[in-house]
């Protein structure tokens, strides 16, 4: 089945001939996109550089600007979904972008790269932590639903420790509560892995929602080889 969505991209709409506009009626031209695969149109695009390097998630609308700005380089993975827009006075045919699941952009610079706690340090807040840590309690080593989840401080406030990346980690609230204002060793408890900052790459798979398989494949290439992560995401698949 195809399906039709108004999706309102203006640009597409700006970007007609008048008298195309005036044919095909103001309101009626508003950019549609075209389905014939099952991928929603929330489904997310993973952009790169123009070398490869991952860069960010954007959204089907922040990606048809990329395309009809010409800022696409070259697109690597799936066709996810195609955007209608207005039909061109001067060709005739129908302003049409095909979204690829991964897309290299030009004039991209300063991208932090993939060096463990070298340039870069992506900002700490739970849903990623809890993403590094696969929704592990890094204490009794079992699994459990967001909600259930804090952010322990393995050398804690009062003992000097730090809100940072690298002492921070998944524990469910028993456990939290257990451990209270002590350090692992004071309190009896084994650490069930390192805590580490994740690298630029790494965190953009963190943040990600719902990621295709191609783009998890090409972010991982992108890990450093020694990533936990790798074995990670193997034994709890998203
Ligand atoms: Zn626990």
């Amino acid at each position: 089945m195809v399906l039709d969505y108004c999706t309102g991209l203006d640009y597409l709409y700006q970007c007609m001939e008048p008298a195309t506009k005036e044919l095909i009626g103001l309101d009626h031209m508003r950019g549609v996109a075209r389905l014939a695969d099952p991928h929603p149109l929330s489904q997310q695009i993973l952009r790169t550089d123009v070398s490869g390097m991952p860069l960010e998630w954007v959204d089907y609308r922040e990606a048809a600007r990329l395309y009809h700005t010409g800022q696409v380089a070259y697109t690597c993975g799936t066709p996810l979904y195609s955007l209608y827009g207005g039909t061109s006075a001067r060709t005739g045919l129908r302003t049409v972008v095909q979204v690829n699941s991964i897309i290299a952009t030009l004039g991209h610079t300063g991208n932090p790269g993939n060096l463990r706690g070298a340039a870069y340090t992506p900002p700490l807040n739970n849903q990623t932590l809890f993403r590094r840590d696969a929704h592990l309690c890094l204490y009794c080593g079992q699994r459990f639903a967001y909600q259930l989840l804090s952010r322990d401080h393995v050398t804690p406030f009062s003992r000097g420790g730090r809100d940072v990346w690298s002492n921070v980690v998944t524990a469910c609230r028993r456990c939290n509560n257990a451990k209270a204002s002590r350090t692992p060793e004071q309190a009896g408890m084994q650490l069930l892995a390192v805590p580490f900052t994740p690298t630029y790459a790494e965190y953009i798979y963190l943040k990600g929602r719902r990621v295709l398989a191609d783009q998890m494949e090409y972010l991982l290439a992108h890990f450093p080889r020694s990533s936990p992560l790798h074995e990670r995401i193997q034994r709890f698949p998203a």
